[in-house]
């Protein structure tokens, strides 16, 4: 790196000189120097540059007292990138993007990325109900999408078809154009991406009707969805390239679908297992029986044996839900109940209060036993 000149050198002004002529000898040199009257000129870029960083030290009072004691070391102490010496100017409100990018011709996060890459096209989302049989057995579903696509007139151009583009004039070419900026620091020059071409250094002459020359277009599709058997509330499909479409022939986007499986009335669901909760009568259970309980497949025969407390779950293998991942089908879980019947005829209660007379089952004696303690 070069020697650097001193400041008030720089400016040609004395060590003790007011802000007044500082402001007076910067103003004069950025003048002379300045890049709009000197095109093409590097001195003269150079000696520019030069002096506008004298002025926004020598401006300053703190980093002039900072400059004053300990010269260009001084300031480089603090860090010429990290700006820690140009103290205050935070609380002042100035953006340091701002005088960042002003010094150093945009470099920091100021410019766009080319605008003529390749773009991938942006994910779409969709939600789709299906019902729990559908989620069980999996279904074809057709879903409705709208996204933005590459004009067809065009091609994606925006250029009307049989036109081409021709040379920006803004920038004459170069995608980017030069800007004086005023500062704390004084005037700086930046380069900035040219808006009238986006970057590219080439306009549309004549704009494609269709697409207003912006290339895209949104259309509606219709798209065939496989929801495949075994899907849960909240599972995600991914329908690869269904998404918004790539820009300057990047890719296409994907679609996701999201899905919310109804509630059954009957069945409920944990993981690939179903659940069912089946009334049987007091008789069946206590004398074993024969039953129909729904599955998935439709009914399916499960045998009560003799002597079933309410409460009992029976496992019918193979009736749950496809696995999504993996072969093979979940259980089917049955938890009986005794029902008990609430209105009786009169036959009927005779009945049971016989039968009832002739059951003697420990757990009766035992709550005779008590009784019989209590009503003694
Ligand atoms: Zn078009
Ligand atoms: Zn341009």
């Amino acid at each position: 790196m070069a020697e650097k000149r001193d400041y008030y050198e720089v400016l040609g002004v004395g060590r003790n000189a007011t802000p007044e002529e500082i402001k007076k000898a910067y103003k004069k040199l950025a003048k002379k120097y300045h890049p709009d009257l000197n095109p093409d000129s590097k001195t003269a870029e150079e000696k520019f540059k030069e002096v506008s960083e004298a002025y926004s030290v020598l401006s300053d009072d703190n980093q002039r007292a900072r400059y004053d004691q300990f010269g260009h070391e001084g300031l480089n102490g603090q860090g010429m990138g990290g700006f820690g010496g140009f103290g205050g100017f935070g609380g002042q409100g100035f953006d340091m993007g701002d005088i960042f990018s002003s010094f150093f011709g945009g470099g920091f996060g100021g410019q766009t990325r080319d605008p003529s890459a390749p773009q991938r096209g942006g994910d779409l989302r969709l939600d789709l109900t299906v019902t729990f049989e559908e989620a069980a057995k999996g279904v074809e579903k057709e879903v409705s999408v709208t996204r933005m696509e590459a004009c067809p007139d065009c091609k994606g151009s925006g250029a009307k078809p049989g036109t081409g583009r021709e040379t920006c004039s803004q920038c004459n070419g170069s995608g980017r154009v030069r800007l004086n900026q005023t500062t704390p620091f004084g005037q700086f020059q930046t380069v900035k991406t040219c808006s009238a071409c986006g970057g590219s250094g080439s306009v549309i002459k004549e704009p494609c009707p269709k697409c207003s020359g912006s290339g895209r277009v949104r259309k509606h599709h219709k798209i065939k969805v496989n929801v495949p058997a075994g899907v849960d509330n909240g599972s995600r499909l991914r329908m690869q390239g269904e998404g918004e479409g790539g820009v300057n022939g990047g890719s296409n986007g994907d679609l996701f679908i999201y899905v919310t499986v109804k509630p059954h009335k009957f069945f409920k669901r944990e993981g690939d297992n179903v659940f069912l909760e089946q009334q049987i009568s007091f008789a069946e259970a206590a004398l074993g029986a024969d039953i129909e309980v729904p599955t998935l497949d439709g009914p399916v025969k499960l045998t009560i044996p003799e002597g079933t407390q309410t409460g009992t779950t029976f496992r019918l293998r193979g009736r749950g839900f496809p696995k999504l991942r993996g072969y093979g089908r979940g259980d089917q879980h049955v938890r009986v109940k005794l029902f008990t019947p609430q209105r009786l005829s009169d036959e009927q209660k005779e009945l049971l209060r016989k039968f009832d007379s002739t059951y003697a089952e420990p757990v009766e004696e035992d709550k005779k036993g008590l009784f019989g303690k209590i009503f003694k």
